[in-house]
């Protein structure tokens, strides 16, 4: 089976066992997309500990402005250096956060292969960081806004870390996904039209995205929140 098979056979299995049942279709969905998540975080986690674990651990961007070495754990990124080839030992280096950001906008992604069975084949491998404190006192406990002018910018990155700043928590949505959910009637009045993404009092497990000046619908993505302590 290729990717897009294997993707029509899983939604026909959750389909065929959920039924007629709207509610069970959205457990089911959400349990197998969270766990495939996690399942790549693992692989994730486990490299980088074996790559920080290493005797002297350096920066790989050449142009590291910390000197190549890296000193704390937090802060670092994994970084492919064959961002066709996926997660592995020998695929990876690490690099501090704004130097893994500094190689990407230096390295743009070059363009998808239009047969490939791969949608995000070419897509950059960085992370982008978006920091939220809490709000008391609202129907919201955690606010991002993301601009219009952004979204080009999206592109050069694999995923966005949605960050809190007060527990240390995040988690990380890809591009595509993301971009699903930036959609033109879902932009806001605020600013240059950014939209609004907030975690809601109760609903932590998700990422709501705000209704925009022409709709009035909320809509939800599941996420799963990490602390990057549990990873060491
Ligand atoms: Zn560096």
């Amino acid at each position: 089976m290729d990717a897009k098979e294997i993707l029509a056979a899983t939604r026909r299995a959750i389909s065929e066992c959920a039924g007629s049942d709207p509610d069970r279709l959205f457990y089911v969905n959400r349990f197998v997309f969270a766990r495939l998540q996690v399942d790549e975080r693992k692989t994730k986690t486990k490299i980088k500990k074996e790559l920080l674990d290493a005797d002297s651990p350096s920066c790989g961007y050449s142009g590291c402005t910390h000197g190549g070495s890296i000193e704390s754990r937090r802060g670092i990124h994994l970084h492919r250096r064959n961002t066709t080839r996926g997660y592995s030992r020998d695929n990876c280096v690490l690099m501090h956060a704004d130097c893994h950001t500094k190689y990407h906008a230096e390295h743009p992604p070059v363009p998808r292969d239009e047969t490939s069975d791969v949608d995000e084949r070419d897509a950059g491998s960085a992370i982008l960081e978006k920091e939220s404190k809490r709000y008391e006192g609202q129907r919201f406990l955690y606010w991002w806004d993301l601009s219009p002018g952004s979204l080009d910018r999206l592109d050069r990155y694999e995923a966005v870390e949605f960050l809190k700043k007060d527990t240390g928590e995040r988690c990380h949505v890809p591009v595509p996904a993301l971009k699903g959910y930036l959609t033109e009637e879902r932009r806001t009045n605020r600013h240059g039209g950014n939209w609004g993404i907030k975690v809601l009092k109760e609903e932590e497990d998700q990422l709501a995205f705000e209704p925009g000046v022409k709709t009035d619908r909320w809509l939800y993505l599941p996420v799963v929140w990490f602390h990057e302590e549990q990873e060491d």
